[in-house]
């Protein structure tokens, strides 16, 4: 079976050379508007390329208002500055995601707490947050306390992993219901819809990646998207050292950080943008191949995008039927030209998370023993 799935992969992507999980392509105006950006010598934290982005990323995504930024970390931790996450409070957030949610938290010095993810959506499960509100928390003063450690519960981060969305509707109303302050990390799920609105509108801030491995890519980027008009501005001035807008004077009104995104970066990025829609139907038609491909396996599946949600499909993945065959498939296809990778430790299995409040976690551990994700390039 392992070979078959190594001869696949080979023959969709038509080659026999090493095939990575994720390549970045070039195929647009990169190299036109890299060069237009050199020539005005605007390459660093000024520019018109970072003003088009951002209008176009908010046009795209359907927000009011969006903040270009160092990358997606630095996305997620000024926007948990925003949500109010303040030393000592709690964030809620799923043990099955990429460290930065965690760091971002941690740069907060606020503590993760973890809630179990949804077997078909990969992404924190409603259930199992309202399950850890009602037994732990409750609302004084407006405010969502948790009864055990004393501490607030002021954000909750659920990830749309690999693209695919979460219930982020019912983890919106049980965010409200509770006073919590939801903050998306959609770094993964550019592109992606639940009951056809983009991931990320659903929080009050959500935070997207451009790094190299994401669906596009400025070499590192990232942004904040966000209706609220108030904290787009707040944004944009702790992003820029928090410099009072002024035509020569150097005056700064807090302790600001120097996360804004480069012009020569954003001009990477705007012909990147102009290339999503290729790209996502790309990744549709490489999900469908896929699919079929596996349907005809035992012991292995392919994850198709969960219920009323359109996936970007950015990384594609597979379940194996046990920890045993998923580091079985991992050996055979890494050593036979086909780069493959297991989703993330849990968080909650880290030093530094170890002691966090975590509740029963068990899909969070099933889906930890058999991910896999195969490779995903766009097919040029
Ligand atoms: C990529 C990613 C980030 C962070 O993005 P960077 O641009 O690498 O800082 C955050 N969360 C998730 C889930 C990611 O996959």
């Amino acid at each position: 079976m392992m070979q078959k799935i190594v001869n696949f992969v080979q023959d969709i992507y038509n080659t026999k050379e090493f095939i990575s999980l994720h390549e970045p392509r070039f195929i647009g105006n990169e190299k036109k508007y890299l060069n237009e950006c050199i020539d005005s010598t605007f390459v660093s934290s000024v520019g018109k390329f970072v003003d088009e982005f951002e209008k176009k990323i908010a046009e795209f995504t359907g927000v009011k208002y969006a903040v270009a930024t160092t990358n997606g970390t630095s996305a997620l931790h000024i926007s948990l500055l925003l949500a109010g996450v303040q030393n000592g409070d709690e964030v809620i957030t799923q043990p099955l995601t990429f460290i930065a949610t965690c760091n971002a938290i941690s740069y907060c010095n606020a503590q993760p707490v973890f809630v179990d993810v949804d077997l078909d959506t990969l992404g924190l499960s409603p259930s199992s947050l309202e399950k850890f509100l009602n037994e732990n928390c409750e609302v004084k003063e407006n405010r969502c306390v948790n009864r055990i450690t004393g501490k607030i519960v002021k954000a909750c981060v659920p990830m749309h992993t690999f693209g695919h969305p979460c219930r982020i509707d019912e983890i919106k109303d049980i965010c409200d219901k509770w006073h919590i302050v939801l903050v998306e990390d959609a770094a993964e799920s550019l592109g992606s819809y639940y009951k056809g609105r983009h991931t990320g509108t659903f929080g009050k801030l959500a935070a997207i990646s451009f790094n190299g491995n994401k669906i596009i890519t400025s070499g590192g980027g990232g942004c904040i998207i966000t209706n609220d008009e108030e904290l787009a501005k707040k944004a944009k001035h702790m992003t820029t050292t928090a410099k009072v807008p002024h035509r020569w004077e150097y005056t700064h009104d807090m302790i600001g950080y120097n996360y804004r995104l480069p012009n020569i970066n954003a001009a990477l990025l705007v012909a990147q943008l102009e290339q999503l829609e290729v790209f996502l139907q790309n990744k549709r038609e490489l999900a469908k191949e896929y699919e079929g491909f596996f349907a005809d396996l035992t012991d292995i599946e392919f994850i198709k995008e969960p219920q009323d949600s359109r996936s970007n499909y950015w990384l594609h993945a597979v379940s194996l039927k046990d920890r045993a065959h998923r580091d079985a498939f991992l050996k055979f296809t890494n050593e036979n030209g086909v780069m493959t990778r297991p989703i993330w430790t849990l968080m909650n299995r880290l030093e530094m998370f170890k002691e966090c409040q975590c509740t029963d976690i068990s899909n969070s551990v099933y889906l930890e023993d058999r991910i896999v994700n195969i490779p995903s390039s766009v097919r040029i």
